[in-house]
């Protein structure tokens, strides 16, 4: 029987298709955004603890209150901003499912989507099933910055929603005040909507902070953020996150969640609760992975790639358009197959798949295992 498909462009993506191809060839996987080393051993025994104790059945939908608690904690510590973990706070089965849910939540047929470009490979498939219409406001490069002229003229009486991503996949740009002050002057006498993508919040270089969408007073009353403990505790398998919104929002959010998968996984909820208790776990993570950030840029110096150093996230970006036509995804395969180092090419996460001769690196691996990359990278033909 012929099946239309409600997502005839969609395929397998990139991370799986190239995590695989690193497998296969036995190359260092630095394509697929995920830690190359184990989260703390006293994280795995608290889950072994709760799941021994009998901590195996349903959660509650919203999340187990002491986790919903703790995130309100860490929300105040971070960001000074006060939530109601009640009503404002839900724990979901990683931001995946997160970002799903405030869109099925809010968008209906027809309405329009501001996506910045490149974005997020989850993004779009969320809006087109719900009937939504994505619209793309392409960022500038190279830094990958937002040109708000170009936001503005993109919102239309139909715009219900706006995608935010900082720090941003794949290239690091981290939002600052002046983003989000421009963010909220343009929607606030609107009824647009936002979902921010905050995955990233904990990793950000260079003393630069990252501005939560929560943190700004207007956008706060309007927005979904997403976050998500795979990135922040090194443990992306898990897919546990979470979504604060304003109680409005929460509860619509909610009733989508509760018929996704209702709940998350209960002995993971116990035992973040009590990892969270010690804020120095989380408080610590950007000078982690400056570190690394740090190490990878010094060795990338040696090869013929240009970039510059990201400003937050796990990824880095190098360019190498002054030095071949060869297509980013090529490039990536042949890296793979030849050299022993799988990355991402960057045109996947492009609306129209335009190639600019960037691939994306993830240093969010054991430093023994960056030095390799490295040296097999600075012997790389072009
Ligand atoms: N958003 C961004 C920008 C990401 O890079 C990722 C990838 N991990 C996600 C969302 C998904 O997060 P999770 O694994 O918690 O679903
Ligand atoms: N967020 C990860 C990345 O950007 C991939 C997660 C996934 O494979 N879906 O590499």
């Amino acid at each position: 029987m012929p099946i239309l498909s409600k997502l005839p462009n969609v395929g397998t993506t990139i991370f799986t298709v190239m995590s695989k191809l690193a497998s296969d060839c036995g190359a260092i996987n630095l394509s697929q955004g995920f830690p190359g080393f184990e989260c703390d051993p006293e994280l795995l025994d608290l889950v072994n603890k709760y799941m021994k104790a009998g901590f195996n059945q349903y959660a509650p939908m919203s999340g187990i209150p002491v986790l919903r608690e703790r995130i309100a904690d860490k929300t105040k510590l971070v960001y000074d901003v006060d939530l109601n973990s009640e009503n404002e706070v839900t724990v979901v089965s990683g931001a995946t499912e997160a970002l799903y849910a405030a869109v099925t939540a809010v968008v209906r047929r027809g309405d329009e989507v501001i996506l910045f470009d490149p974005a997020y490979d989850s993004y779009a498939p969320a809006i087109a099933l719900n009937g939504g219409i994505p619209v793309y406001v392409p960022l500038e490069m190279p830094d990958f910055s937002v040109d708000w002229e170009k936001v503005k003229s993109a919102i239309s009486d139909t715009t219900r929603l706006i995608m935010v991503n900082t720090p941003h996949n794949p290239s690091g740009y981290v939002w600052t005040q002046e983003d989000l002050d421009t963010l909220a002057d343009l929607i606030q006498d609107t009824d647009i909507l936002v979902v921010s993508d905050e995955v990233y919040e904990h990793i950000t270089f260079d003393g630069r902070k990252h501005l939560s969408l929560v943190t700004h007073p207007t956008l706060r009353d309007r927005t979904f953020v997403c976050g998500s403990f795979g990135k922040t505790f090194h443990v992306t398998g898990w897919k546990i996150g979470y979504c604060l919104a304003p109680p409005q929002l929460t509860a619509e959010f909610r009733k989508v969640h509760q018929f996704l998968t209702f709940s998350t996984a209960t002995p993971l909820q116990y035992a973040l609760a009590d990892y969270l208790a010690e804020p120095s776990r989380y408080l610590t993570l950007p000078d982690y992975y400056q570190q690394k950030r740090d190490l990878f840029c010094e060795g990338l110096k040696e090869s013929p790639f240009k970039f510059t150093p990201a400003q937050g996230s796990f990824f880095q970006m190098v360019s190498y358009a002054h030095l071949s036509k060869e297509s980013d995804y090529d490039l990536s395969v042949r890296l793979t197959k030849e050299i022993g180092v799988a990355s991402i090419p960057i045109s996947v996460f492009f609306s129209n798949k335009k190639d600019h001769k960037i691939l994306r690196f993830c240093f969010a691996k054991k430093d023994s295992e960056l030095y390799v990359a490295l040296d097999k990278l600075k012997e790389i033909k072009l």
